[in-house]
Parts: structure tokens; sequence; C-alpha cells
């Protein structure tokens, strides 16, 4: 097995700090990291203590609990809901349940609690798809449009399809790909579909094959999706760069809308509507935080707007950290 003699790195999706644990034999030995940070496993014997150092710093190694004991500890406080103590020191919250609301989507699946995520550093390398992910209202697809209208060399999006009838003037594979009903049910059914809908009686969706078609064109897929296609589409096939666009808070979005700059092209300027968005937002970000390659605050388009060409710009001279199954 190749894989034995290679390095273990770990993707942590939880902060950790030693001096909050009671469950660690000594404080001072731990490692305090960040959500999010790299770390190089050390030594992973022991079931409940691995001994750990940060990727690409020189520092000294520490313990850090391992994924069985975190996946315990985590288990054990969901499991704890009414109990007020907490075990081990640990602040928690009470956690809210909470379902997206995928309306008629089949995959719809919670994001699994990640602990750790085995990762390798790959070269750098330009990624086919860029998925872009937040609530309703928060300028997903004017930030799409605007890739592909600035640079349509480089972005495409893809064609729906649906089942509703063509318009006049409505050509099968401009705006939309033309089907029948069952058809489109049956292909939804075998799992063709990343995402689907249903407006006024006709089933709309994404095909995967449009995804491929564009990736063949050697552009980059720009797809804005619901979070619950998130987990189809990070495999090895797609490899896809996802971006979570963060709503600003009421206030912004409230003041942007009055001087004209307004993220999103639908809305109607309401309050209710602006404190939904944040409502919605925080909740994809709580669930689904583990995918997200970027998270930009989206207060200005044309800063948010900039700071994604550039961070798609870096991906092609920087090092990239990405899930194991991607190299192997
Ligand atoms: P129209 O039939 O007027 O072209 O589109 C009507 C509505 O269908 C749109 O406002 C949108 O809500 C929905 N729709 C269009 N394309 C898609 C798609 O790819 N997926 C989903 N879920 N809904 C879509």
């Amino acid at each position: 097995d190749s894989r034995s003699t290679e390095t273990i790195y770990m993707k942590a999706h939880f902060s950790y700090d030693p001096m909050k644990d009671r469950l660690i034999p000594c404080k001072e030995a731990g490692l305090p990291f960040q959500d999010g940070d790299i770390l190089e496993i050390v030594n992973s014997d022991d079931p409940n203590w691995w001994q750990a150092r940060f990727a690409d710093i020189e520092g000294p190694t520490g313990l850090i609990p391992s994924k069985n004991l975190e996946e315990k500890r985590k288990a054990f406080v969901q499991h704890d809901y009414d109990n007020a103590t907490s075990i081990c020191g640990l602040t928690r919250k009470k956690k809210k349940k909470y379902k997206y609301n995928t309306k008629s989507n089949t995959n719809f699946d919670r994001c699994d609690v990640l602990i750790y995520e085995e990762v390798r550093r790959m070269a750098p390398f330009q990624r086919s798809v860029l998925v872009l992910v937040g609530a309703n209202g928060v300028g997903r697809r004017s930030l799409k449009e605007r890739l592909i209208r600035d640079d349509p060399r480089k972005f495409a999006g893809v064609i729906a399809h649906t089942s509703r009838a063509p318009r006049e003037n409505e050509e099968n594979g401009r705006g939309y790909y033309f089907t029948d009903r069952d058809s489109m049910a049956l292909d939804i059914h075998d799992q063709k579909y990343i995402e689907f809908g249903e407006y006024n009686n006709n089933l709309y969706g994404t095909k995967l094959e449009t995804i491929y078609d564009v990736m063949k064109t050697g552009k980059m897929c720009v797809l804005d999706v619901n979070p619950t296609s998130l987990k189809v589409l990070k495999t090895p096939e797609f490899m896809p760069y996802i971006v979570f666009l963060a709503a600003p808070s009421v206030e912004a979005l409230k003041v942007m809308y009055e001087e004209g700059r307004r993220l999103s092209t639908t809305g109607r300027g309401r309050v209710k509507d602006f404190i939904r968005t944040v409502k919605e937002s925080a909740q994809i970000e709580q669930t689904y935080k583990a995918y997200f390659d970027l998270i930009l605050v989206n207060d200005s388009f044309e800063a948010t707007y900039r700071a994604l060409r550039k961070a798609l710009t870096s991906l092609s001279s920087e090092q990239q950290w990405v899930p194991v199954n991607w190299v192997y």
C-alpha cells in the first residue's frame, strides 16, 4: 500500500481549545487549533489522542482528540439536549433542529457531521466547476451572470431542462432544453439531475450531463444551486470550487437596497425579506460550512465580484488542499 508511508493530513472542521477540555490528560500537552486548519497527524496509535502539528509551519507537536473521541463527544452532547451541564467544559448551545427547505429535492440529506477530513496537497490547478451557494436574495445569480458576461470565453452556465412547452420564439437548447414530463420524471428518479423543482405544474432542473457538456468546452462551469446538491457535486469528477455567498446584516441589506446597490435582482426591499435572507444564510452556513472553499460576505457586489475573481486566479498559482479521494 503506497499510502501507508504517506504523511496523513487532516482538515479540522471544528475549533479546539485544550484549556477548556476536561478529558485531555494534560492540558499543556494539547494543540489548540481553529476550524479549517490543516493538521499533520504525526502519531495516531492511541485511540483517543492523536499527536499532531500544523502543516507547513515549523512548530511543536501536541495532542488533539482523535476522530473517534470527538465523534463520541459530539454524539453525547447532541443526545444530551435537556441536560443543562455540558461535558468536558465545552460551551454548548442548544442546537435547533433545522430542516433546509428543499422543495421536492430527493437529494435532501443533512450534511454529515464532519470532524476531520483527510486531505492532500495538490499542485496549482484550475477547477472546472465553480459552485455558488447562499441564501435566496443574497445575489448568487447576479454574481454568476456577471462572471459569464465579463468573460464568456472563461465562464459558462448550464442550460436547465424543463417539461414546460416552449413558448413562441423559444428554441430548444437556448434558454432551456425542452422535454416531456414523463421522461424528465424518470431521469430525476434515476438521479440524472443535481437539482430540480416544480413551478406552475412544470418541472425544471439541472441535468448532470449539461455540466459535463460545459466542462468539455474547457470553460469553468458556474453553478448556482441549492446546498443540498453539494454532496453530489463534491466528487473527484467535478473537483468543484465551492463559494458560500454570506448575507451581510439586515441593516446592511437595507442600506444597500435604498442606495440602489441591491445584491439581488429579486425582492421588494421589505425588512422581513432581509431578515429571512439573513436567517437562511446562517442556517446554510451552519449546516454546510464543511463544504465551503471560500466564504465571501456579500456586502458590496463590486467588492465581492473582485474578491471572487482574485480567488479564482490564485487557484492557478497556489497549491491546494483537496479531499484525499481526489488524488487517488
Ligand atoms: P419560466 O417558465 O418562466 O422560464 O420559469 C419559471 C420559473 O421556473 C423560474 O422563475 C424559476 O423559479 C423556475 N426555474 C427555472 N429554471 C429552473 C431550474 O433550473 N431549476 C429550478 N428548480 N427551477 C427553475
